[in-house]
């Protein structure tokens, strides 16, 4: 099976980090790339496993060192993909899934060509609100800016191949697990296909020729 990147985007709060736990936890063909960011870590978090936290100053060398397979201000921070973490799951044999805002998923895919692109929805407005004001991590006016910036982001959905509602949570996981196997099934995909196709066409011939007796 040919492994090839996974990129889910939404709007903050929508729930794909916690997507992107779960599947992590049902599948061992899938690793993830831990990003880098500038904004400090949540309670909760750790250091290497929800993001490397990285000071400014080390942001920006590591950008101009040209590190980062795509990076993007997000919410006045940076937020960088790592070329090192991607080509370190991928050279497993896993899928690597990505969790990356708008901007930086089209810059990965102009890079990475047989990117996967899904987008996760809110089931509504309501909802969304609902869970970022749950989380307790955002001032009013931090709030605000997410939900402006949902808005800026729902228009870039048009760039993705898939869409997922995050309505149930073992649903949409179930979702995003089902669009990686039938994409690993996707033709362009299928390892040593012509080989493959080679060897069917030439038993046939020679079925037919033998039938012609
Ligand atoms: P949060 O601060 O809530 O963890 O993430 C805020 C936003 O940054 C989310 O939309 C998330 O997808 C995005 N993000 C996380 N990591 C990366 C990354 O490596 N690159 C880019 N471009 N965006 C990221």
């Amino acid at each position: 099976m040919t492994s090839f990147p996974v990129v889910l985007s939404a709007p903050s709060g929508v729930g794909k980090t916690t997507i992107a736990r779960r599947l992590m936890g049902q599948r061992d063909d899938v690793g993830y790339s831990v990003s880098c960011t500038t904004r400090a870590a949540r309670p909760g978090e750790t250091n290497g496993v929800d993001y490397h936290f990285l000071a400014e100053d080390e942001f920006l060398r590591r950008k101009d060192a040209g590190e980062f397979a795509e990076w993007a201000l997000v919410h006045g921070k940076h937020y960088g993909t790592l070329r090192s973490e991607v080509s370190q799951v991928l050279s497993t044999g896993r899928h690597v899934l990505m969790d990356i805002d708008v901007q930086g998923a089209a810059q990965f895919a102009s890079s990475f060509t047989d990117s996967v692109l899904i987008f996760v929805l809110p089931p509504s407005v309501d909802a969304l609100v609902e869970r970022l004001r749950q989380r307790k991590t955002e001032t009013d006016a931090q709030l605000a800016e997410r939900l402006r910036n949902a808005h800026a982001e729902l228009k870039q959905v048009e760039r993705y191949h898939h869409v997922v509602v995050n309505d149930d949570l073992d649903t949409a996981v179930g979702q995003v697990s089902a669009i990686i196997d039938v994409e690993g099934l996707n033709r362009s995909r299928v390892h040593a296909l012509d080989a493959q196709v080679s060897g069917l066409l030439e038993r046939l011939e020679e079925q037919i020729a033998s039938y012609q007796l």
